[in-house]
């Protein structure tokens, strides 16, 4: 036995938030402004800011990190803001839509109809008919689409454009969501493809691709190459079975954010090293196609804050409480109950409110929100500075799903305002 002292286990911490400089104030910088200003601009709380800067430099960073020939989309699901989608749409190639209430969106943010593409199971026979009157193509999810599109694109004298999503025979290892592999509502199962291709050809609809779509949130690099290669297997495999040439091919996305304490940034490179040598097979094996890749969280979660005032500070059995005016009910994904297994904080911070000068020192403080449930957490006991009443609790990474996704009637309290800065 060794008698040298172990050295202790540092608790791992959250990756530290750089995109948001600090102001001159000593509060944060967004948008090139203070956020306690920035509070006062928008006059309540809680809001969802969004940094314009931060989303261009995120499309240029990945253009740089992925051949130039790999077709970038953005799905809108996870940040649908008018303003947010209009400011992507003249950033990336595509905008990737789930519903016809966000193909509406997208076509108001003037995004051209004919690199929008609409994935989704249940789509409803009137979203397929608006998604054929717009143009757009459909990922096709289920053979129960197709006489309704082939019927819409007679009636409007339009082709149907689709793609057929893969349920493919393989899952991303390490995704926090699995959305490919195994039984799936998502997608057709790689067994039913010879099928479905051929009633594709018998209904002469626009065969356009395929689409994979793996998983959401990881942060491995490996298995994200391993999931495009094997999506590119499986669609070089299904190519021939297809009643015409692949124009879009769709590897899906899947890269993630560190959220939690111990998460590091993805590293692009060895993608983009990967995406290269497909990008090269493809030009010889399918060379009218496109790769895309689509990407939502990636593209929009780190340039935005959700921010709540404090209105009471309290100390119950020694445990310090800040209780903001928002949380769960706009921010349901920081609080840990949007597919989380074990809660974690995500990263928080304290802003003073304006005027208020900065404070040195910290405490460990849980931050809740209004609601009466213990379920409305934000930070779980975090070292954090210390916050009087008034000052801003600020959650971090919350750029993608969180209003839209979050069940704002919950409680009747108000609803949160987003800006774009
Ligand atoms: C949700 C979704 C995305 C976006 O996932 P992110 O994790 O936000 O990148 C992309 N494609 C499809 C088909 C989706 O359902």
């Amino acid at each position: 036995m060794s008698d040298a002292t172990p050295t202790p286990k540092r608790a791992p911490v959250h990756a530290p938030m750089t995109q948001f400089p600090q102001a001159a104030d000593g509060s944060l910088q967004i948008g090139g402004q203070s956020l306690s200003l920035l509070a006062e601009r928008v006059g309540q709380t809680p809001f969802y800011a969004y940094d314009r800067g931060l989303l261009r430099e995120r499309v240029a960073q990945l253009r740089a990190a992925l051949p130039k020939q790999v077709k970038l989309h953005y799905a809108m699901k996870a940040n649908p803001l008018p303003a947010v989608v209009g400011w992507m749409a003249g950033l990336v190639d595509g905008i990737d839509v789930a519903s016809a209430g966000e193909l509406q969106v997208a076509l108001n943010a003037g995004a051209d109809p004919v690199e929008i593409s609409f994935a989704g199971p249940g789509k409803r026979d009137i979203e397929l008919q608006q998604a054929v009157a717009a143009g757009v193509l459909v990922n096709v999810e289920s053979a129960r689409e197709l006489p309704v599109l082939a019927a819409a694109s007679q009636r409007y004298g339009l082709p149907a454009r689709v793609a057929v999503r893969v349920n493919p025979d393989f899952e991303l290892k390490g995704s926090g969501m699995k959305m490919g592999g195994g039984p799936k509502q998502f997608g057709i199962d790689t067994e039913q493809m010879p099928e479905l291709l051929a009633e594709i050809g018998r209904l002469g609809l626009a065969f356009e691709g395929f689409h994979l779509f793996a998983g959401s949130q990881n942060l491995k690099p490996e298995s994200i190459c391993e999931a495009q290669q094997k999506s590119y297997e499986l669609a070089l495999r299904l190519a021939a079975l297809a009643p015409s040439p692949v124009k879009f091919l769709n590897l899906g996305g899947g890269f993630g954010i560190p959220y939690f304490p111990g998460e590091q940034p993805l590293d692009l490179s060895p993608i983009g090293v990967n995406l290269q040598q497909l990008v090269e097979r493809a030009a010889v094996d399918m060379p009218q196609a496109h790769l895309v890749i689509e990407l939502g969280r990636y593209l929009v979660g780190e340039a935005g804050i959700y921010v709540t005032r404090i209105v009471d500070r309290k100390v119950s059995r020694g445990q310090t409480y800040l209780v903001t005016d928002g949380g769960l009910n706009h921010h349901l994904s920081a609080s840990g109950n949007f597919g989380q297994v074990i809660r974690k904080n995500y990263p928080v911070t304290i802003v003073r409110q304006h005027g208020a000068a900065p404070v040195a020192e910290r405490e460990t403080a849980s931050v809740v929100g209004p609601l009466c449930t213990p379920l409305d957490l934000l930070a779980d006991r975090m070292d954090l500075p210390v916050a009087e009443i008034g000052d801003l609790a600020v959650v971090f990474q919350s750029g993608a799903y969180g209003a839209s996704a979050s069940p704002e009637h919950f409680l009747g309290h108000p609803r949160c305002v987003e800006v774009l800065v």
